[in-house]
């Protein structure tokens, strides 16, 4: 029970990775508040696991690119709980358009949602760190493809880039506070934001082929890095990228 009690906010925590991340934490017996703009009939279940595996949750709807939002994740923490212990901002969307094609709204909702989101969610975390006297963590979810070009996906490569700098340069003026601040990078991971591509056979078997460890990941898998990271055994941990990829960015995918 590495985060007992610990009151952790978890964006989009009710489905992919963000479900895993509840997960993992509540197996630590976190005390968890889901933000997600998508709360559905798969949300009470997701409760129910909560409670089963030890831990405690609440779920809010929540768009993390409204800074209103996410004040109100923060706020639900503080009135159930009275204290903040970790945040995660997970939250993301697919960005898919090349320079050329893509639109000022193309770019403005993925920027929105997988740049500011974080952005927002980092400073609320962190002001409220240090108005409890300092430490807390705080960790975002970039991807492979914060420092790997998918030219069809330009929105999200730039939105995932600035995540990995947010981190770097947040944990610096953080860490005198005692906050520590990760980013993760997953790779390929079998989840709804994945479906399309997850849906032709043969892309995952050229996945399979391509990934050291054989195979696409899950969701959980994601969930129980990230719960290590916010416990106290990753303590000398900050300002860097956790790559989640089963080796897959090794590969010179340019060659
Ligand atoms: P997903 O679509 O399965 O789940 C995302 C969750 O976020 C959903 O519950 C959705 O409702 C929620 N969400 C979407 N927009 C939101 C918003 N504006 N405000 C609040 N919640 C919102 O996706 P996933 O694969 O679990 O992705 C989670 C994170 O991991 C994202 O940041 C994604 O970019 C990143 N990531 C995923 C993969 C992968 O292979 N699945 C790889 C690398 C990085």
């Amino acid at each position: 029970m590495e985060l007992n009690q610990r009151v952790i906010v978890v964006t989009g925590g009710n489905a992919g990775i963000g479900a895993g991340i509840v997960r993992a934490c509540a197996r630590q017996g976190a005390r968890i508040v889901i933000g997600d703009n998508l709360l559905d009939d798969t949300t009470e279940g997701l409760l129910a696991e909560v409670d089963e595996l030890g831990g405690e949750a609440v779920a809010v709807r929540c768009d993390v690119s409204r800074r209103d939002d996410q004040e109100n994740l923060l706020a639900t923490a503080i009135e159930t709980w009275h204290r903040l212990d970790g945040w995660v901002s997970n939250a993301g969307i697919a960005g898919p358009g090349t320079l050329l094609e893509m639109t000022d709204d193309d770019l403005d909702r993925v920027l929105a949602v997988n740049l500011r989101g974080p952005v927002i969610g980092a400073q609320l975390a962190a002001r409220r760190f240090i108005e409890q006297g300092g430490g807390g963590v705080i960790i975002t979810t970039s991807s492979v493809h914060e420092d790997w070009p998918m030219p069809d996906n330009t929105p999200y490569c730039i939105a995932k880039g600035g995540v990995r700098m947010l981190t770097r340069n947040a944990a610096l003026e953080l860490g005198p506070h005692g906050i520590r601040m990760i980013n993760v990078a997953p790779g390929a991971i079998r989840t709804r934001l994945n479906e399309p591509w997850l849906a032709d056979p043969g892309n995952v078997e050229r996945a399979n082929a391509t990934i050291p460890l054989g195979r696409v990941g899950e969701p959980d898998e994601i969930g129980e890095l990230v719960a290590f990271l916010l416990s106290d055994r990753a303590s000398y941990l900050t300002a860097t990228t956790v790559t989640a990829d089963a080796g897959l960015s090794q590969y010179n995918h340019e060659a």
